[in-house]
C-alpha cells in the first residue's frame, strides 16, 4: 500500500548523528521518546537541548493521517493554503461516518448511498493533492496505520485522538486537530510542547485470562484521565517484549483515556514479526540494522527513576484482567472486585450487549482469543444471554479471520458482524431498544465510554474490558458474573465453568485480503476537479476568520458558565452531527448542546440576556443572537476542559459563533492547542476558585492583549449585574507564534499570508 522504504531509510540514516547530538546537547542518556524526537525536529539539526515540559519545538513529522470525519475540515483548510500537494505522505480513511444497524454488507451500502457527496469531495481532494485514499468499509484509521505505515523510531500525527495506536510499532504518533495536519501537509513545522516522560515497566509475563488490555486499564486507574496529559508514556522491561506488536498497539491506544501525548514501546522482534506478517520484512531489517537507536539508552533501563518522570511499575505476572466504568474510563475495577462494585452501586446487573473490536482491540490475537470463548458457548451449550457484536479493524483483519473459521464463530454464538469501521464506538450505532431511554449496562472492548457515547443514552452504563472479557460476559449476560471463578448452566442442566482464553498472536496461514480498499492519487493532480456542490448541507467551503482588533476585549457576554465533565463530545456532540463535518456553519447547531449550565444544571439551555423578555435558549442560538448584534462571548469552564478527542469543530464552532475567549481552571492539550490554532484565546483561572466570581449576567474585559507575551498574565474584569466588578488574572501558554495566530485571527490565516508574500 505504498508505505515509503526509501523516506523510512532516510529517517535511520540520520538518526545516528541526531541522537549522538541531542546526546551531547542533553548531557545524560536519553529516552526512546527523546531519540525519536530530536530525530524529527524540524530544519534537521540538533542545537540544543529542550527542557521537558517547558519548552515548545518544531517538529517535522514524517506522515499525516486523516479520518474522514476530521478530514473534511482538514482538507477543506489545506485547500485555503494555497499549495499543490501534500509534503508528506498522507492518507484518508472513510471510517467515522459508517451507522451500524443490520450488518456489515447492509449498513456500508447505506453509507455509500448517505454519504456519497463526502466520499466523492474526499476522494477527490486526496487524488488531487496526493493523498492515499482508504474507502469506505476499508477499517479503521489506526487499525490501517498499523498495518502499513507505522515503523519503528518514525514519528507522525493524526486528525484523531487514537492516533497513539501506531506506538505499538515504535511510533511517535499523535491525535492532533485538523489544523495541525494541516501545518504538516502544507510543510511548515508542527509544534508541540516538547513532552515529559513517564516510564512503565513491564516485569513478568501474562497468563491465563489477563491481555494486554489490562494492562491499560489498570495504568488508566493509577493515573487516571488527568495523569498523563503533557507526558509520553514509555513502555520497556521484559514484560513489555512478550506482548504482541498489536497488544502493544492497544496499549498505545487508550494512552488516550489518560491525556497522554501519546505512549510508545521500543522495536524488539514482536515488532519485526509483525512488520513481516504484513509484508514489510524490508521495514524490519532496516529497523533491526538500527535497533540500538530504537530503544532507550541502557543506562536509562537500568536506573529509570534517574530519566523518567515518573515511572510505574507493573507485574504481568500477576496482572488481573479489569473492567472499567461506567461513564469514565479510570474507574477501574479488577475482575475480583468488580460483581461488589456493581450491587454496591447498584448499576444495572443485567448486561444487554457485549460489543468486541474497534481500532483498539480487533488484532487477529484478540480475535481469536474471544473466539476461543465464544466457542466453549457452543460446545459447552451454553445459552447466550445478551447480544453480541464483532467491529473488525480493518478488511486485512476481517478476511483473514472469516477465512479462518473465527467468524462462523461468532454466529454461530447469534453474534452480528458489522462494517470494519466506528459505528458503535463513536455513537454510529441504530441500536435496537424498546426504550432509548433505559437504564442499562453494556461492555465494550473498545477505549472511551464517556455518557452517550456509544448510543446516546444517558442511562446507558458502559464498561471496558478485554474482547475476551466482554465476550464471556455477553455469553454470561450478567454483569456480576466473574468468568474466571463463577460457573454457568448449561441448556442440560450442567454447571460449568470457561476455560481460559486462547489465541495466536499471528495468523498461521498468514494474512490475506481481496480487496483492502485502498486508492492511490494521480501522480498529477493539477487537472483533478475537487468536488464540492454549492447547494450541499454537509460540504461548505471556508471563509478566513477575522484577525484581531488591535485593542482589548470589551464588554464581552458570559455565553455559558460549563459545570463538571466537559469532553469534546459535550461541546461537539458526535452521533448524528458527525454528517456535517464539512459545514461548519450548519455544525455549529451542536455547539456545546452537551455542557453543563451551572446555574441550572441543565444542559443546552442558558439565559439570553439580549433577546425580547430575558429568555433561556439553547447555546447556539443564544450565541447567535449575541453574534448578530456585533456582541462576543465568553465560555468558562471546569477542570480538563476539552478532554476526548482532537476535533478542531470544538474550537472552530465557538469561533464561527463569536465565542472570544473560553477561560476555564484546566485543559486538555488537543483542544488548548486547537482553540489558539483558531485564533481564540483559551486562558485559565490563575487562581481557579475565581471560578465561583463569575455570575450568569456577567460582562467581561479581557485586558493586557496590547502587551500579550509568553508567560505574561492576562486580566479579566468581570462586571457583576448588581454593579460591583471583581478583577481576575489569567494564565495562559501561548508561546510568540501562537501569539501571532491570535493576531492573524487564526493560524491558516497566517501560513496563507506567509504562502502570499513568498509567491
Ligand atoms: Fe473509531 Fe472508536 Fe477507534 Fe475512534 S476510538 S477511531 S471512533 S473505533
Amino acid at each position: 500500500m505504498a508505505f515509503d522504504l526509501e523516506m523510512i531509510q532516510a529517517v535511520y540514516a540520520g538518526m545516528g548523528q541526531r541522537i549522538e547530538a541531542a546526546r551531547t546537547a542533553v548531557g545524560r542518556p536519553l529516552t526512546l521518546t527523546e531519540k525519536i524526537l530530536y530525530a524529527h525536529l524540524y530544519g534537521g539539526t540538533v542545537t540544543q537541548a529542550f527542557e521537558r515540559g517547558v519548552s515548545y519545538v518544531d517538529f517535522a513529522p514524517d506522515r499525516v493521517a486523516m479520518q474522514d470525519a476530521t478530514a473534511q475540515m482538514a482538507l477543506l483548510q489545506f485547500m485555503q493554503a494555497g499549495k499543490p500537494r501534500v509534503a508528506v505522505p498522507s492518507t484518508v480513511h472513510c471510517d467515522h461516518l459508517i451507522q451500524a444497524r443490520d450488518g456489515a454488507t447492509e449498513d456500508l451500502a447505506v453509507a455509500n448511498d448517505e454519504n456519497r457527496e463526502v466520499y466523492d469531495f474526499l476522494a477527490s481532494v486526496s487524488n488531487k493533492y496526493g493523498i492515499g485514499f482508504w474507502k469506505p468499509g476499508a477499517g479503521i484509521i489506526h487499525q490501517v496505520v498499523l498495518e502499513n505505515y507505522a515503523f519503528p523510531g518514525g514519528m507522525m500525527i493524526g486528525t484523531d485522538s487514537h492516533t497513539p495506536n501506531a506506538g505499538g510499532l515504535g511510533m511517535i504518533a499523535i491525535g492532533v486537530g485538523g489544523a495541525d495536519a494541516v501545518d504538516v501537509m502544507a510543510g511548515m513545522a508542527w509544534e508541540l510542547k516538547f513532552p515529559k516522560v513517564i516510564g512503565v515497566k513491564l516485569t513478568g509475563k501474562m497468563s491465563g485470562w489477563a491481555s494486554a488490555k489490562d494492562v491499560i486499564l489498570k495504568v488508566a486507574g493509577i493515573l487516571t484521565v488527568k495523569g498523563g496529559t503533557g507526558a509520553i508514556v514509555e513502555y520497556f522491561g521484559e514484560g513489555a517484549n512478550s506482548l504482541s506488536a498489536t497488544g502493544k498497539g492497544t496499549i498505545c491506544n487508550m494512552g488516550a483515556e489518560i491525556g497522554a501525548t501519546t505512549s510508545v514501546f521500543s522495536y524488539d522482534e514482536k515488532m519485526g514479526d509483525y512488520l513481516r506478517g504484513t509484508e514489510r520484512a524490508e521495514i524490519a531489517a532496516a529497523a533491526a540494522a538500527v535497533a540500538h537507536h530504537l530503544r532507550a539508552d541502557d543506562e536509562v533501563y537500568a536506573n529509570p527513576a534517574a530519566y523518567y518522570d515518573q515511572l510505574i511499575e507493573i507485574d504481568l505476572s500477576t496482572l488481573e484482567p479489569y473492567v472499567n466504568g461506567p461513564f469514565t474510563p479510570d474507574a477501574a475495577w479488577p475482575i475480583s472486585e468488580f460483581a461488589a462494585a456493581v450491587r454496591e452501586h447498584g448499576w444495572p446487573e443485567k448486561l444487554e450487549v457485549g460489543l468486541i473490536g474497534s481500532c483498539t482491540n480487533s488484532s487477529y490475537e484478540d480475535i481469536t482469543r474471544a473466539a476461543s470463548i465464544a466457542n466453549q458457548a457452543v460446545t459447552k451449550g451454553l445459552t447466550v444471554n445478551a447480544e453480541f457484536t464483532v467491529t473488525p479493524g480493518s478488511e486485512l483483519v476481517r478476511y483473514t479471520v472469516e477465512r479462518d473459521g473465527l467468524l462462523d464463530t461468532f454466529a454461530q454464538m447469534g453474534g452480528v458482524v458489522l462494517a470494519n469501521a466506528c459505528g458503535p464506538c463513536i455513537g454510529q450505532w441504530a441500536r435496537h431498544t424498546d426504550d432509548p431511554k433505559r437504564r442499562n449496562s453494556i461492555i465494550t472492548s473498545f477505549n472511551r465510554n464517556f455518557a452517550k457515547r456509544n448510543d446516546g443514552n444517558p442511562n446507558t452504563h458502559a464498561f471496558v474490558a478485554s474482547p475476551e472479557i466482554v465476550t464471556a460476559f455477553a455469553i454470561a449476560g450478567d454483569l456480576t458474573f466473574n468468568p474466571l471463578t463463577d460457573t454457568l448452566t448449561t441448556k442440560d442442566g450442567q454447571q460449568v465453568r470457561f476455560d481460559e482464553p486462547q489465541g495466536l498472536e499471528m495468523p498461521p496461514q498468514g494474512f490475506a485480503v481481496e480487496d483492502a480498499g485502498y486508492q492511490a492519487p494521480a501522480a498529477d493532480g493539477t487537472g483533478v476537479q475537487v468536488l464540492v456542490d454549492e447547494t450541499s448541507e454537509r460540504l461548505e467551503l471556508l471563509d478566513p476568520f477575522k484577525p484581531w482588533e488591535g485593542v482589548d476585549l470589551m464588554g464581552l457576554r458570559l455565553l455559558i458558565k460549563a459545570q463538571g465533565k466537559c469532553t469534546t463530545d459535550h461541546i461537539s456532540m458526535a452521533g448524528p452531527w458527525l454528517k456535517y463535518r464539512g459545514h461548519l456553519d450548519n455544525i455549529s447547531n451542536n455547539m456545546l448542546i452537551g455542557a453543563t449550565n451551572a446555574f441550572n444544571g441543565e444542559a443546552n439551555n442558558v439565559r439570553d440576556f439580549v433577546a425580547q423578555g430575558d429568555t433561556y435558549n439553547t447555546v447556539p442560538q443564544v450565541a447567535r443572537n449575541y453574534k448578530s448584534m456585533g456582541i462576543g462571548t465568553v465560555v468558562i469552564g471546569d477542570e480538563n476542559y476539552g478532554e476526548g478527542s482532537s476535533r478542531e469543530h470544538a474550537a472552530m464552532e465557538p469561533r464561527h459563533l463569536g465565542v472570544r475567549a473560553v477561560i476555564v481552571k484546566s485543559f486538555a492539550r488537543i483542544h488548548e492547542t486547537n482553540l489558539k490554532k483558531q485564533g481564540m484565546l483559551g486562558l485559565t483561572f490563575a487562581n481557579k476558585a475565581d471560578y465561583d466570581l463569575i455570575e450568569e449576567g456577567d460582562t467581561i474585559d479581557i485586558l493586557g492583549l496590547t502587551s500579550f507575551a509568553p508567560g505574561q498574565p492576562l486580566q479579566a474584569r468581570l462586571h457583576h449585574t448588581d454593579g460591583d466588578t471583581d478583577l481576575i488574572y489569567l494564565n495562559h501558554t501561548y508561546n510568540q507564534g501562537q501569539i501571532e495566530w491570535f493576531k492573524a485571527g487564526s493560524a491558516l490565516n497566517l501560513i496563507r499570508l506567509k504562502e502570499s508574500d513568498s509567491a
